[in-house]
């Protein structure tokens, strides 16, 4: 098996074997290290996704099928916050937006504001490395059709409660999309009525007592970029007032 673990420096959970177990250190077999805030990449709150991630590995065994870790620093002051993994790109590599359309021009965009340090190849053993940033999702295991239900949502929402809790110098979320947006501001205990989604919108939110801005934007999606949604152009425009707001 790989090693999922330190690739870049930031806390991961290392299965030795890909058997699912509950959440919660009691649950876990000998061998495995669960450090909050990530779930473990077999948690098993989600029935209709372990289902989904089982069928996918019965077909793809070498793929990573299982929950998504975060990557970046722990140190990030910004951070990214996804959808879900795609099941040929992050489900299958082990790396939020690693491997398929979205993650293209997530990272170079990352890479032209100089939040990142390498070269993106598309796989995690390519030695990129996030500055001062960090990427998640508001839903850890690969969804079918690339959509969480409800439930789904509302319960991975703790581990994106505790992931940007756990970064303590974090000034700026930018949340790709309206699924990302609704649930990062459940998470911080925001309203969302007085706070819609939309391409662009800012708001100043709170995390841990501290001021934080939050930013979003359309999913970088093959959908959205092809549909012209979304163009390079406004995604950059995004990340520019993210640099901006880190100063
Ligand atoms: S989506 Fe989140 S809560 Fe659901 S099974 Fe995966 S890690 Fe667990």
């Amino acid at each position: 098996m790989r090693d999922w673990d330190a690739r870049d420096g930031a806390t991961r959970f290392a299965p030795s074997s890909p058997t699912p177990s509950p959440r919660g250190e009691k649950g876990l077999k000998k061998g495995y290290h669960l450090s909050p805030p990530e779930a473990p990449r077999d948690c098993a709150l989600c029935p209709r996704l372990v289902t989904y991630r089982e069928s996918v590995r019965a077909k793809e065994p070498t793929w990573f099928n299982g929950a998504v870790p975060s990557f970046g620093s722990d140190t990030a002051e910004l951070v990214i916050v996804g959808l879900a993994p795609g099941v040929t790109g992050a489900n299958r590599t082990g790396r939020p937006f690693t491997g398929d359309w979205a993650g293209d021009l997530l990272y170079a965009t990352l890479d032209k504001f100089g939040f990142s340090k390498g070269t993106y190849a598309a796989d995690p053993g390519d030695g990129l490395k996030l500055q001062r940033a960090m990427i998640t999702n508001a839903v850890r295991c690969v969804p079918p059709e690339n959509k969480p239900v409800g439930e789904e949502i509302n319960q991975c929402r703790p581990f994106l409660k505790a992931r940007l809790a756990a970064l303590p110098k974090l000034k700026v979320i930018v949340c790709l999309g309206k699924i990302s947006h609704d649930s990062t501001l459940r998470a911080l205990g925001v309203k969302l009525g007085p706070h819609p989604f939309g391409h662009g919108t800012r708001y100043n939110v709170s995390v841990n007592g501290r001021p934080v801005t939050l930013l979003s934007s359309y999913h970088c999606s093959r959908y959205n970029t092809n549909t012209g949604r979304l163009t390079a152009e406004m995604f950059e425009d995004v990340f520019a007032a993210a640099k901006e707001a880190l100063g």
